[in-house]
């Protein structure tokens, strides 16, 4: 039986609110992107599903489908390996249980991270709140933009290429699941996991051949090997990877509205991938707008 597609492109599966860091709300970041001419968006915030709701009610006023997300903090080592989840169910004991976890030890990393910080420059934890939507997943973003308030820097990537460089001596790594256990996660609450910008620096050379086998042996969907962080020499091996091990490959922008220079629509998806992502993802459904 053939299967009626109810969604429209072009479609961008990574895009962040300010329910992590982003700088739109749910519902702003939904109109911006049926404005940017996109038939369909995710809504993928840092470790949290707490935008879903507005999402929702916005792409139905917008008329866009929305693919209700999340990226997932996980950790190999010292590298941050980033997990993108799609459509699971948000209630999910053991997921939520460790989405719970990361969160917290995100908010206690960003405060001793800024107590370090603030011996060396004016700049305290109310500064950082004062930047962040209550509620929402903190990170390095938050410090930046309390950074660039107090007049330590420029903007949020003169802040990452200095302050907050792991050079400088702040940074700290925060609590993470490895992402094996992640994907397990994923899968077991109904959701499809892709592993986002699979071909930075510091991830690409984690995800090796051997890793990713095992990855796919726990339930990976696939590899977003377009997008703007992505190196060509390690894209270009991860493609041949992703044909070895039959993994799909997605496209996407990681907007964060004024927080990075990504643009909506910059890469998509191919609507052959996401109608498997709908297809294998049953813990929660897509809303079409
Ligand atoms: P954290 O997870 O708290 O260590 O912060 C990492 C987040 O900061 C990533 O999810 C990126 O969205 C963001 N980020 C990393 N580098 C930059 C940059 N140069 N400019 C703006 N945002 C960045
Ligand atoms: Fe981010
Ligand atoms: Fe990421
Ligand atoms: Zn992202």
């Amino acid at each position: 039986m053939a299967v009626v597609r109810q969604f429209q492109g072009p479609i961008d599966l990574h895009a962040h609110s300010s329910v992590s860091d982003g700088t739109e709300t749910p519902a702003e970041l939904v109109r911006a992107a049926a404005g940017a001419g996109l038939g369909t968006v995710a809504l993928t915030d840092h470790d949290s599903t707490a935008g879903w709701a507005a999402a929702s009610t916005a792409a139905r006023t917008a008329g866009i489908t929305l693919i209700p997300g999340m990226e997932f903090s996980t950790r190999v080592q010292y590298a941050s390996v980033h997990l993108l989840a799609y459509l699971f169910d948000p209630a999910d004991s053991a997921l939520l249980a460790e989405v719970t976890r990361v969160r917290a030890a995100r908010l206690s990393r960003a405060e001793q991270m800024v107590a370090r910080i603030g011996m060396d420059y004016d700049l305290s934890w109310d500064d950082v709140l004062a930047q962040t939507t209550p509620g929402a997943t903190v990170g390095r973003p938050h410090i930046a933009d309390a950074l660039v308030a107090r007049g330590h820097a420029l903007n949020r990537s003169a802040a990452f290429a200095d302050i907050l460089h792991w050079k400088a001596g702040y940074f700290q790594p925060h609590y993470a699941p490895d992402p094996l256990r992640a994907i397990e996660l994923v899968r077991a609450a109904g959701g499809v996991p892709v592993i986002a910008h699979p071909a930075t620096r510091g991830i690409a050379d984690v995800v090796s051949e051997s890793r990713l086998k095992t990855m796919v042996g726990a339930g990976l969907f696939g590899l977003e090997l377009e997008h703007r962080e992505n190196n060509p020499e390690p894209t270009a091996r991860l493609y041949e990877l992703a044909t070895k091990f039959g993994l799909y490959v997605t496209g996407s922008s990681d907007y964060h509205g004024t927080g990075k220079p990504n643009r909506f629509g910059e890469n998509t998806t191919a609507p052959e991938v996401l109608d498997r992502i709908i297809a294998e993802g049953h813990g929660s459904a897509p809303v079409y707008g």
